[in-house]
């Protein structure tokens, strides 16, 4: 007997179709940060298993690639420089969808209730009476600091970590910098913002009033991907060195001195050439 709850049991494989009647379903699955190895089995067994895939920008197309040869795919995010999908029109293409009886996978980069709207599309799902299952995928902060070999935590230097968005919702407010500044010095921890490029000199300004500034700072591009670029830098640098190098979006940015060591190391071979 199959004791796990549904969300947990895995998926069974397309060629092994069900012999029940086809009933629409719907997957919010996480992508990860861009390397198709980072996929969890059961993120690539869904994405093999749809009919329908919606797809967010940052999904790269060799995991796009992993749907089956008859499966519609529809980008909905901004690639090509067209504006990206409305989300309210993205989630009634879903309810829609899965009431036709389709395999829905909504596949988001990273990890689908990481700033990834996911919250959201559940929320109108469920209130149109549609079951939703999630998928995590590995989330880009976690991925770019492990993709420079640095841990998110550390026993001598950060007891946790702060996942942050560096651009608020419209209209809303974005983060305290100089609380979180005061909180990330005063707890040791390590704060990772996402989408925080545009933002970048106010960011930097805000941390300074709370947090030293050769605090260490890792900027990270494409992590994970062939194209993978990264800059690390004092914070009172962080704005300047992301103009020098030309480091844009997507990256994130990471503060903290689990860094320390990777700075110093980048700091030595600097002055070794100069
Ligand atoms: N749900 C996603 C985040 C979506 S918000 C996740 O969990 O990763 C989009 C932001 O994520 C980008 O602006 C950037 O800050 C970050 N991001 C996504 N993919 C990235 C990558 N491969 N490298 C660096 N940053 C990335």
């Amino acid at each position: 007997m199959n004791t796990l709850p549904p969300a947990a049991r895995p998926f069974s494989p397309a060629a092994g179709a069900a012999p029940h009647p086809i009933v629409g379903r719907c997957t919010l699955v996480g992508a990860g940060p861009g390397d198709p190895e980072l996929l969890t089995l059961k993120a690539a067994r869904a994405i093999a298993r749809a009919t329908l895939l919606l797809v967010d920008d940052l999904v790269s197309d060799d995991i796009v690639a992993l749907a089956a040869p008859g499966a519609r795919v529809i980008h909905v995010g901004k690639r090509g420089g067209c504006r990206s999908t409305a989300q309210s029109f993205i989630e009634k293409l879903m309810i829609q969808a899965v009431r036709e009886g389709e395999q829905v996978v909504r596949l988001k980069g990273g990890d689908p209730f990481v700033f990834g709207r996911g919250g959201e599309e559940v929320e109108h799902l469920r209130a149109a009476g549609i079951e939703v299952e999630v998928v995590n995928g590995i989330t880009a902060g976690l991925a770019a600091v492990t993709a420079l070999g640095a841990p998110l935590t550390h026993r001598d230097h950060a007891h946790g970590v702060v996942f942050i968005t560096g651009h608020a919702k419209p209209g809303s407010n974005g983060p305290d910098w100089r609380a979180l500044a005061q909180t990330c010095h005063a707890a040791r921890l390590t704060l990772v913002i996402y989408m925080g490029v545009q933002a970048a000199a106010q960011i930097q300004a805000d941390l300074l009033t709370g947090l030293p500034a050769s605090t260490p700072v890792a900027l990270v591009q494409h992590a994970t991907l062939a194209q993978q670029r990264h800059a690390l830098c004092e914070l009172q640098h962080l704005h300047s060195t992301l103009e020098r190098e030309g480091l844009g979006s997507p990256a994130v940015i990471v503060v903290g001195e689990v860094l320390q060591g990777l700075l110093a190391l980048a700091q030595t071979a600097q002055s070794r050439v100069a």
